[in-house]
């Protein structure tokens, strides 16, 4: 069986392409979301207890392959693939969409984490803010008190958050008109979002863009350690042939 460590709109396209070849597939979500978008072939949801249980699990589900296509933000489940592919001899790749680029008309920013985001908004005279980084490490901007925060994510998240805010609970994927027209109905004069890449949640950016408004991008952390040498691929099709040059035993190739 090939696992799929998911949670990303290409998690979800490589299941279903592995599913349409024949290949028995399992994709794993941590479980965060509270209706995730089920992709196609076997599902288990939550975590595996850390990397020595993966590993476990691994061994006791005759896993073949691993790919790790979770969220390029998504530190602790990388290192801990890496970690327990090694420990349990499963070959694993990376499957990681390409981070975005700034294009001519483009004002970002970048900085290293959320708190360096937070620190910045003040900085750049910032009134009015949507904030799409997520759910978790809200946190980080519960301190900043003179702007005033729509923020956007799936589920509800945890307090502390900044003290003047809206909730927006949706996800993407979004347009163009509709970024647009949600930026001009909120007066938005900062977008603050981590360097995710794809198509899914690119047209905030194309929208701030046309507005000549800022963008705060948080760059991607480092993957250090065990999860730094992984073999990686940025498309699905790359990570499909990989995975099907791994068939399961009982298929005897
Ligand atoms: P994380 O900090 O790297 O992981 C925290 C713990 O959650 C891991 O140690 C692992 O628990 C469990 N986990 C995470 N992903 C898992 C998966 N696919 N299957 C089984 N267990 C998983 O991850 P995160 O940033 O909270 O993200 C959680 C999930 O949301 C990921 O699958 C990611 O692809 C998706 N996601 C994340 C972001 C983001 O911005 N971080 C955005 C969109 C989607 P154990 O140690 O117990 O195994």
């Amino acid at each position: 069986m090939i696992l799929i460590l998911g949670g990303t709109a290409e998690a979800r396209a490589l299941a279903a392409a592995l599913d349409a070849a024949g290949a028995p597939v399992t994709s794993s979500l941590a479980g965060r979301v509270a209706r995730p978008r089920l992709p196609a072939g076997a599902v288990r949801i939550g975590g595996f207890g850390g990397p020595d249980a993966l590993a476990r699990w691994l061994a006791e589900h005759g896993v073949r392959a691993v790919v790790d296509a979770t969220h390029p933000f998504a530190e602790r489940i990388s290192a801990s693939a890496a970690r327990a592919c090694a420990q349990a001899g499963v070959p694993l790749l990376r499957l990681e969409r390409p981070g975005w680029r700034a294009r001519p008309g483009d004002h970002w920013h970048w900085v290293d984490d959320l708190d360096a985001a937070a620190a910045s908004i003040p900085r750049l005279g910032a009134r009015r803010v949507l904030l799409t980084t997520g759910r978790q490490g809200l946190a980080a901007f519960a301190s900043v008190r003179d702007a005033w925060f729509l923020i956007r994510c799936v589920d509800p998240p945890a307090p502390p958050l900044p003290p003047r805010h809206e909730l927006l609970l949706d996800r993407g994927p979004y347009t163009l008109a509709g970024e647009g027209a949600l930026i001009d109905a909120h007066q938005i004069d900062l977008v603050v979002t981590k360097d995710s890449g794809g198509d899914h949640t690119a047209a905030k950016l194309d929208a701030a863009r046309e507005r000549g408004l800022p963008v705060i991008v948080v760059r991607r952390p480092p993957r250090v350690g065990a999860a730094g040498s992984v073999p990686t691929v940025a498309t699905v099709a790359e990570a499909q042939a990989w995975a099907l040059a791994h068939p399961p035993a009982e298929r005897g190739v």
